[in-house]
């Protein structure tokens, strides 16, 4: 019987709902294998973030709130819920793939001797999962056989957990943990009033075709504000320096699986899909009509942006006054 100890995403005291995904791998796993599901909240302050858990059926929620944890300082964390999983008697560490679990997590299966399993999107039994290879063009079957499995899963796969009946009790877990090689340094965010990427429920993204910084920003900005959306890109946008590296989506960018995508002046490439394709409507703005993008669209525009974006605009814009 399964005793999954789930990892809750916060960053700075702020939940992340990319842990619902995570709780959604959770269930899939208790109704093939039995047994049940935790939570560990790691960090500083975190309280509120446990709160945020407490109502979704798991058994208990392992707090672990410490000044020394106020940054994800990957050893660090690596140690304390290396810990937890010892004290909980946990079979399974899951969490969504994000930059942090990513980073800490495989330092917990090497503490642990478990093997990992990295970004599942299927959960097939206790110990046997589905992982994309070569940007989504192989599926792999990957079974873990070491008794402990650690894996992250990729969120967009997986719809988020609704709340359950019932509250979660809370575990107050004693912090032992010796500051280790990694040193917290500094946090630069970037600050935007839009949404983030991964967190919106609307995606502007463009790509080559937009040709210019001042036509991506004044163009798809515009239409994403209007929408209350987060704007994203291709690589070849972001290579070009029109917009930082962290609004690209694709393979080696962000994962995106909003209500609604856009896709504008980009070709659709393999790669850049592999970011996407979990989107539920999918719109393509396109003048090539054999462009990859319209074969996933759910709408598809052949026609120049230059002609079409601006009255796109202008329509919704109209549509908002109604
Ligand atoms: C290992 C590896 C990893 C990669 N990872 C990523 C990744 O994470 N994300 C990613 O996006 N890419 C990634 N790439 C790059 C990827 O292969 C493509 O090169 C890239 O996605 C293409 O970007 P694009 O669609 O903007 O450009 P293009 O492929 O050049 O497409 C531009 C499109 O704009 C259209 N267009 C041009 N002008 C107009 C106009 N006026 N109106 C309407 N349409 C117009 C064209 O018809 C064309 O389809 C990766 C590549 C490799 C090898």
């Amino acid at each position: 019987m399964a005793n999954i100890l789930v990892y809750t995403e916060q960053r700075g005291g702020e939940f992340k709902s990319g842990t619902l995904s995570a709780v959604a791998a959770a269930k899939q796993l208790v109704e093939k294998d039995g047994g049940s599901f935790s939570f560990v909240v790691v960090g500083q302050d975190v309280g509120a973030v446990a709160d945020k858990v407490k109502n979704y059926g798991a058994e208990k929620i392992y707090l672990l709130d410490s000044p020394t944890l106020e940054h994800p300082v990957p050893d660090l964390y690596a140690e304390v819920v290396a810990q937890t999983v010892k004290a909980a008697g946990a079979t399974h560490l899951l969490g969504d793939a994000s930059t942090i679990a990513k980073d800490f997590f495989p330092r917990v299966a090497a503490k642990l001797g478990a093997g990992m399993v990295s970004e599942a999107v299927e959960v097939n039994g206790a110990k046997s999962f589905k992982r994309l290879m070569w940007a989504g063009n192989v599926v792999a079957s990957v079974e873990v056989e070491t008794d402990l499995v650690v894996a992250t899963i990729r969120g967009a796969e997986f719809d988020k957990a609704a709340p359950a009946d019932g509250e979660t009790p809370v575990e107050n877990m004693t912090v032992d943990v010796q500051p280790g090689k990694c040193k917290f340094v500094a946090f630069e965010p970037a600050v935007s009033d839009r949404p983030q990427l991964s967190e919106a429920s609307v995606v502007v993204a463009g790509g080559r075709g937009l040709k210019s910084a001042e036509n991506f920003e004044g163009l798809l900005g515009t239409l994403c504000d209007l929408l209350g959306g987060a704007l994203g890109a291709t690589r070849a946008v972001v290579d070009s320096g029109f917009v930082d590296n962290d609004l690209q989506i694709g393979q080696t960018g962000k994962i995106v699986a909003p209500d609604l995508y856009f896709g504008i002046g980009l070709s659709g490439a393999i790669q850049h899909l592999a970011g996407m394709k979990n989107s539920k409507v999918i719109v393509a703005i396109n003048k090539d009509e054999e462009a990859p993008i319209f074969s996933i669209a759910d709408y598809g525009l052949v026609d120049d942006l230059f002609k079409t974006v601006e009255p796109l605009i202008a329509a919704i814009r109209e549509h908002k006054t109604q």
